[in-house]
């Protein structure tokens, strides 16, 4: 059956209240959200604070019960199989919850108990190698950095080798470095056949490691679909036009032309693209008498895509 599984999760209809049910303190954190996330990609579910991302997370791995709706992970109804949908998901939660008094080895040894591997089965000095935790394998982990506290939690989620890696905001607080040794191993894992499932407020690093995204805006999804086609949504293009000689004055343009002097004397030119093209553009500077000596183009980022959702 799993050969045959397309998507690795899908939420249909998950809503979430919050509170005792009276008007005063219900919170719809979800709003019959509905969700396929693909097996094989790297999701990222992005969205402004309290939107419901994290909510969304702990639903599909267990801490939190719907309110309604239903998940299916990996195929498998989450209320009619929850222990078999919970071995499917390795989770990597937002809080940096480890018991203090525990060594890494020792953290890794009983989460594997808990999902009943056999010790000859266990991978727990190979697991610490790859998130870089070897040499301090035996430390309280209550010594342990933040970094080393996040890998850690990243190593507790894989013990079980699931098929999906759910990690809420994992790069939080922790370095660049750090930070990118995470993103080549989630890389790593993804092309090994793992599904990721993320949230991140990076968006520059969303955009460069997510296939599709997904945007929470008041527990209800705004955007969803392949980065590249979210982005190829925004419409707004930059040129960047570096004259030859210094201009005095920002020459006028038309009024679908937004246009402004930068500090180092470039002219920068905001466009709509489906009103006019570069090329046009470019006709309209060389008739204004503007010189051009170099071009350079702005492409539109996830930022600007996370503006016009979120803002709706
Ligand atoms: P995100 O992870 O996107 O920041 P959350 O899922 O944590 O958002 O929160 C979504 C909404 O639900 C927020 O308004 C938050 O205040 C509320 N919320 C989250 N957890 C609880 C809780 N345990 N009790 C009451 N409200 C909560
Ligand atoms: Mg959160």
């Amino acid at each position: 059956m799993a050969s045959l599984i397309q998507n690795a999760l899908e939420l249909i209809k998950v809503t979430k209240h919050y509170g005792d049910g009276s008007n005063f303190t219900n919170k719809v954190a979800l709003d019959a959200l509905d969700l396929k996330i693909k097996r094989g990609t790297i999701f990222g579910l992005l969205g402004p604070n309290g939107a419901g991302k994290s909510t969304t997370i702990n639903i599909i791995s267990g801490l939190t019960r719907k309110s309604g709706g239903s998940v299916y992970i990996w195929g498998y109804d989450q209320d009619k199989y929850p222990e078999m949908t919970r071995s499917c998901i390795g989770v990597v939660p937002q809080e940096l919850n480890l018991d203090p008094f525990l060594c890494p080895r020792d953290a890794l040894e009983i989460q594997a108990g808990l999902f009943g591997i056999r010790k000859a089965d266990r991978k727990t000095s190979e697991i610490l190698e790859k998130v870089g935790l070897s040499n301090v394998k035996n430390a309280y982990s209550r010594s342990l950095s933040g970094g080393m506290r996040r890998r850690l939690l990243i190593a507790k989620a894989l013990v079980h080798s699931p098929p999906i890696l759910i990690l809420d905001e994992p790069t939080a607080g922790v370095d660049i470095e750090l930070r990118e040794m995470l993103w080549d191993y989630i890389l790593e894992l993804n092309e090994l056949g793992t599904t990721i499932v993320l949230t991140t407020h990076y968006l520059e690093e969303a955009q460069k490691i997510c296939d599709q995204i997904g945007i929470l805006s008041n527990g209800i999804l705004v955007e969803h679909g392949d980065t590249k086609f979210l982005l190829n949504k925004i419409n707004t293009k930059v040129l960047i036009i570096h004259p030859d000689k210094n201009l005095n004055e920002i020459p006028s343009f038309p009024s679908f032309i937004v246009s402004s002097l930068r500090a180092d004397g470039a002219l920068e030119l905001s466009f709509d693209k489906t009103v006019v093209s570069t090329e046009e553009v470019l006709d309209i500077c060389r008739s204004s008498k503007v010189s051009i000596r170099d071009i350079a183009t702005s492409e539109p980022d996830l930022e600007d895509v996370f503006k016009l959702a979120t803002e709706k």
